[in-house]
């Protein structure tokens, strides 16, 4: 399935309806969303629904205490991570970790880099900047090795392939890795293993992102299902682990909190298969682990979201991905679309922040407020509100272009004559039956053979029911007599 890795949030209208017209990538996000979304749900009932509120609860205050008193805890984290043996760097901006990254490497003579998925990474551009110093970098989380095969982006933050079949694969890995084409999974992934283990044997550093930072002990939590983070930690003489500076946590016990929820929301296990904790370089009784361990503690605009009370909370994120799995229009439209690196609702919310608000205008607008990713949401983060007021400051800023503003027109006025013919029975049995009249200039029959309605871009890609020929009024009362 083609995928277009240059799409930006300029261009959302034309990327979704691209996106819309695409069937296989209907069907893999239809499969890989509704069983992560139906595992998510078995897992919240095992916890008994209202454990699962506490938790969230607790969640979201923990969350909300530290970034209240985030620099009081990046410090203690710093302070601690430093005592032992660690080093700590504060990037301000993409362009400060990306160079402190890829200077690291070339003093250490490093040529090529095992890397561990990491939203961060993506964020700054670490690969290109690697790239662009003459230093290779290697995925080694499946998906996220594959989209790096495709030179496309990952298109969903914790299963990055999900917009791929298995077909699509397939025909990569016979393109670029030489090898004879199979579908069986098996085998695709015993392929792309031994392909990995040699690179892990090789690396001189490893980087890998970071779920959660614990500022008490200086330790960095890592939750995996593929076991290539541990590789990345362990065989390399030299890790980097990069994060956002909202990634820490106070201490251990909350830890727990966080750990019950991060894999029920994310996929539905009960806990994810692999979870390290790791405190400083290699100490002399260790018997594995780096020489040298560095923490990049990135800013790139999140001291500016700090000081927004609106939208704050979205710092509480601890990229779960079930708004996404959840958001009718991620569903329909897939990550690409949205042109950067966070999709979904979370991503409507934060590239308008990270990117400025004037390029990612349309963002706050691809979605119906139903409202399922605030409910789903671990850390009880008010995304719909938060949308709503992304919007309420793109129309004051002026930022809507004269289409989008005639539309918008246009729904109001719609709005209006619905609230209208709505107001008495009378006025609604007038409508209802002045539409069945007009709707007859527009019915279409379907290659299925049924009949919808042609609405202007609406019907494109789905379908518009007509109105039934008679009302259920109508049908109640003949079926009375
Ligand atoms: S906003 Fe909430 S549901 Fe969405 S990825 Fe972040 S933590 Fe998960």
């Amino acid at each position: 399935m083609s995928t277009d890795n240059t799409t930006q949030p300029e261009s959302f209208g034309e990327n979704s309806r691209r996106a819309l017209t695409n069937p296989l990538l209907q069907r893999a996000l239809t499969i890989a969303t509704v069983k992560a979304t139906s595992a998510r749900s078995v897992a919240v009932t095992h916890v008994g629904p209202a454990n699962w509120e506490q938790l969230r609860d607790r969640a979201h205050a923990i969350k909300k205490h530290t970034i209240e008193n985030l620099d009081f805890y990046l410090e203690k984290f710093a302070g601690n991570v430093e005592r032992l043996g660690g080093k700590v760097y504060w990037a301000q901006t993409a362009d400060d970790a990306c160079k402190y990254v890829a200077e690291l490497a070339q003093r250490r003579g490093v040529q090529e880099i095992v890397k561990s998925k990491s939203m961060m990474s993506e964020e700054i551009g670490l690969n290109h900047a690697l790239e662009d110093a003459g230093i290779k970098p290697i995925e080694t989380d499946l998906g996220e090795y594959i989209v790096q095969l495709a030179n496309e982006r990952p298109s969903h933050i914790n299963m990055p392939a999900i917009h791929k079949t298995r077909s699509d694969v397939a025909d990569l890995f016979a393109e670029k890795l030489g090898v004879e084409r199979t579908e069986e999974i098996a085998e695709m992934t015993a392929l792309a293993r031994r392909v990995l283990r040699a690179r892990f044997a090789e690396a001189q550093m490893g980087v890998t992102g970071v779920n959660y930072a614990i500022a008490d002990t200086g330790t960095i939590v890592l939750v995996e299902n593929e076991g290539n983070i541990r590789l990345t930690t362990s065989l390399p003489r030299i890790h980097v682990a990069i994060m956002g500076i909202e990634k820490v946590i106070p201490n251990l016990q909350d830890l727990d909190v966080f750990l019950l929820l991060l894999s029920r929301s994310a996929s539905g296990q009960k806990m994810c298969s692999y979870v390290s904790l790791l405190t400083g370089a290699r100490s002399s009784q260790d018997e594995e682990g780096p020489d040298e361990f560095h923490v990049v503690l990135v800013d790139n605009g999140r001291v500016e979201m700090l000081s927004d009370k609106q939208l704050r909370e979205s710092l509480y994120c601890i990229r779960c991905g079930a708004c996404l799995n959840v958001c009718p229009v991620y569903r329909k439209i897939g990550g690409h679309a949205y042109g950067w690196v966070y999709p979904g609702p979370i991503g409507a919310v934060l590239t308008p922040q990270m990117i400025g608000l004037d390029r990612a205008t349309s963002l706050p607008f691809a979605s119906s407020l139903c409202g399922a990713c605030g409910d789903v949401c671990p850390v009880k983060i008010k995304l719909p509100d938060m949308l709503l007021h992304l919007r309420q400051r793109i129309n004051d800023n002026g930022h809507i272009k004269t289409k989008a503003r005639k539309r918008d027109r246009l729904e109001r006025l719609s709005f209006k004559f619905w609230a209208m013919a709505m107001k008495t029975s009378r006025r609604y049995r007038y409508v209802a039956c002045f539409g069945r009249l007009v709707q007859a200039l527009i019915r279409k029959r379907n290659a299925n053979g049924s009949v919808s309605l042609r609405v202007p871009q609406w019907s494109d890609t789905r379908d518009f029911p007509p109105l039934a020929r008679r009302s259920f009024r109508e049908q109640w009362r003949d079926r009375s007599h």
